[in-house]
């Protein structure tokens, strides 16, 4: 966006500036080759020099673990819904197989907090028989805007094949404030598609995490997968036809991307290229933990306004609520409309409320900036002090 534009969109979302300045640089002539990345090779000496240094960077950024591969997959968020019902049913089935006696039939847990976790269990239901709801928000209160006490969640224990959640719901709000305690032999899944480089977190806990690159990551087109070497399926497994389970089709199979560095097919190189500038840009501040307190900082300032407000309401119980989108409505849902165009005469761009929910949502990824935040914040209190 240009520097009198303040975007709130919640995917894709804004860009650092200096990562698009870089890259409007050396936008026709990449590293001196007299082309553009979008003109090489994906087979080129440069090209994989890009590929294995942005791995580097992500791995030294979220501080992964040696026996964890990062997968450059396409798709994005939706596609992993199927990626990893397959790839991890077939490594519960690799992990059984010595003492295989019954029949093949684990539950796959899922834990729904809002829609994209309600989505990749639908996908499951779709792809498999015997998918478990450990919880859904929305059919126990009516509404997306909390997470269940542990005691409440009805996990399947060692017997699941992996349990699933979404870490941070973009659409209502919605963040776990800590990764779900679950039997540590089963993988646990997450998507992370909208906090992932917001705060530092333990890897080592995860079996999956998947993030497409439209929020904290860089452009669409790239959904990058961190995944545990040990549920990649070896290849004897490849063929699940007798086994019960579905065969891995090859552009979902974990392996044979990671067997293939990501390059199995034409990767998308221009999103990586800026997915490689966003890495520098993060690195440069000083990582996760720099870029982390900025992002505390402006999350409070939001909820801060909106909890000492006459008018603004926020529908997410403090404890889950969001620190990368604020969702929030006005009492008097007929001032939505004036909000938000007010808004965009400031130059606040993209607040509407997702369409399924209504209201305000502010989505504050790492590259929008304190100022940004503080220049809604005062025209929050300005529209407030106009209609009280
Ligand atoms: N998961 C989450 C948390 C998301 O926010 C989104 C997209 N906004 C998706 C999955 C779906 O991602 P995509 O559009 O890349 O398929």
């Amino acid at each position: 966006s240009t520097p009198n534009v303040w975007n709130f969109g919640a995917g894709p979302a804004k860009i650092p500036t200096p990562v698009l300045q870089r890259a409007q640089a050396e936008l026709l002539n990449y590293n001196n080759t007299g082309m553009s990345i979008m003109e090489l090779s994906h087979r080129s000496k440069e090209f994989d020099n890009l590929n294995n240094k942005t791995q580097r960077d992500l791995r030294t950024l979220l501080n992964i673990p040696n026996n964890y591969k990062i997968l450059f997959m396409q798709g994005g968020g939706c596609t992993q819904f199927s990626a990893v019902v397959y790839n991890l049913l077939s490594a519960k089935r690799q992990q059984l197989d010595e003492d295989l006696k019954e029949e093949f039939n684990p539950p796959l847990d899922y834990l729904i907090t809002g829609s994209w976790s309600s989505k990749a269990a639908e996908e499951a239901k779709k792809l498999y028989n015997n998918v478990n709801i450990v919880f859904d928000v929305k059919k126990l209160t009516g509404s997306y805007g909390s997470i269940p006490p542990k005691e409440e969640w009805k996990l399947s224990g060692s017997k699941a094949a992996y349990v699933y959640y979404c870490d941070n719901e973009t659409v209502h709000g919605v963040e776990f404030n800590n990764i779900p305690e679950i039997d540590p032999s089963v993988p646990l899944v997450c998507d992370m598609s909208s906090n992932i480089l917001s705060r530092r977190f333990d890897v080592s806990k995860f079996g999956v995490i998947f993030a497409g690159a439209q929020k904290n990551i860089g452009a669409a087109g790239l959904t990058v997968v961190i995944v545990r070497e040990d549920l990649l399926t070896k290849s004897k497994n490849l063929d699940n036809k007798n086994s019960g389970i579905p065969v891995i089709p090859t552009m979902l199979d974990y392996k044979i991307m990671a067997d293939h560095n990501s390059l199995y097919n034409t990767p998308p190189m221009f999103s990586i290229y800026i997915s490689s500038l966003v890495f520098e840009w993060l690195l440069e501040l000083g990582g996760i933990e720099a870029i982390e307190t900025t992002n505390s900082l402006k999350a409070e300032k939001l909820y801060n306004t909106i909890d000492n407000s006459e008018i603004y309401i926020s529908p997410v119980e403090k404890s889950v609520r969001s620190r990368m989108n604020v969702s929030f409505r006005i009492k008097r849902e007929e001032l939505e409309s004036e909000f938000l165009k007010g808004a965009i005469d400031l130059g606040m761009l993209q607040l509407k409320g997702h369409r399924s929910v209504g209201g305000m949502r502010a989505s504050i990824y790492n590259a929008m900036t304190l100022e940004g935040v503080n220049v809604l914040v005062d025209y929050m209190i300005k529209f407030e002090k106009k209609h009280c």
